[in-house]
């Protein structure tokens, strides 16, 4: 069982930081690998660059994971489905775990549907850029992709298996949210989630082409009327919540990144050399929760009771793990989300 071990009120402002024993939330990203070629993928999946975790590694990592008092998994990739043994890693976690996948849906059919529920997995989250079959296509590089993904969300529906739709915020799709959400619900989905578009991995190869300005993101948001039976979560203001204080992620190949959108700025040990807590305590893993942050939105502290925003996306605009999150209106400070910093349209920053 996840221990409050310690309400710290020394961070921002006087407010109260939680502090864990351990995250909440662990992420598994159990493959680099997937079958389409997104522009906006936040971490350039395609094949794998480096040797990954195989069936066994994983499911010795789950064994300690029930063994350290975890309740939750979330997968994610690239595409867990394309690993040939993922079902087996899912298996494995035995209902030990609460199982949530993040997925593009288009590998699931019917049988694999009921296999996942049979299999306990709570809840599918699943990407899709677009409610335009074509811009869907053009934005995966795969042709027939929308159909793929709309079958599969009705094979997860049919077999009893949560969807939540998630939309990366973008210039293709800001215009056409309130369709978006419609779609979400003719498909009887729950939830929504509108994330932001991180300058990660291939997203950062055409970004002035993808982004938007931070006040077409706020004005695309507002304007949104959330069908009945809908859920949405965003993470702008005022929700704008700085959530490393509680996540945990590990890399395809065994490193532990605190969260996928921090997979190409930090390294906190592998799991296959130290216990996953060892890399838990590393200094700047500690620091990030900690909420050292140099500026944060008062509404947002007041409605997350967290400070600064997401670290991920201070980090990379302004080169400083304290930096103010640009993506808040209050602590933007003038930065253009839409000119990216030289040292991130290099191939390797
Ligand atoms: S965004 Fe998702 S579906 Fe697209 S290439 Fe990356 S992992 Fe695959
Ligand atoms: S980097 Fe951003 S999304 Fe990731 S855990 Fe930290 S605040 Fe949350």
């Amino acid at each position: 069982m996840n221990t409050l071990i310690q309400l710290d009120i020394s961070g921002h402002a006087g407010r109260a930081i939680p502090k864990l024993d351990k995250p909440f939330k662990l992420t598994i990203c159990v493959t680099q690998t997937c079958n389409m070629n997104c522009q906006l993928c936040y971490a350039d999946c395609g094949s794998a660059k480096k040797p990954e975790l195989t069936e066994k590694q994983w499911k010795n990592f789950i064994d300690e994971l029930v063994r350290e008092g975890f309740l939750h998994v979330f997968f994610e990739g690239g595409e867990p489905f394309q690993r040939p043994d993922f079902e087996e890693i899912l298996a494995y976690c035995g209902r030990r775990l609460y199982i949530a996948i993040r997925t593009h849906a288009t590998l699931i059919d019917a049988e694999k549907a009921r296999r996942l529920k049979g299999l306990g997995v709570g809840r599918l989250y699943v990407d899709l850029f677009s409610p335009e079959p074509r811009v869907q296509d053009e934005l995966t590089g795969t042709s027939g992709s929308y159909d793929a993904a709309m079958a599969g969300i009705r094979h997860a529906r049919a077999a009893g298996l949560k969807v939540t739709l998630l939309a990366i915020l973008s210039r293709w799709n800001h215009q056409h949210l309130q369709r978006y959400m419609e779609l979400a619900q003719a498909l009887d989905c729950d939830q929504v989630g509108i994330l932001r578009l991180y300058p990660l991995g291939r997203a950062r190869q055409r970004w002035s082409e993808h982004s938007i300005a931070l006040n077409e993101m706020s004005e695309a948001l507002v304007a949104l009327r959330v069908p009945r039976g809908i859920q949405l979560m965003q993470s702008w203001h005022p929700r704008d919540g700085n959530c490393c204080w509680q996540n945990a992620a590990v890399a395809p190949d065994g490193t532990s990144i605190g969260c996928p959108y921090l997979r190409e700025s930090v390294d906190y040990g592998s799991v296959l050399e130290v216990p996953f807590l060892e890399t838990w305590r590393h200094p700047l893993y500690q620091t990030l929760r900690a909420q050292e942050v140099e500026d944060a939105c008062p509404d947002c502290a007041a409605t997350q009771g967290t400070s600064g925003g997401c670290r991920a996306t201070a980090y990379a605009f302004h080169g400083r793990w304290s930096a103010p999150d640009p993506y808040c209106p209050h602590t933007n400070h003038g930065v253009d989300l839409r000119a990216l910093p030289q040292r991130l349209l290099r191939p390797d920053p």
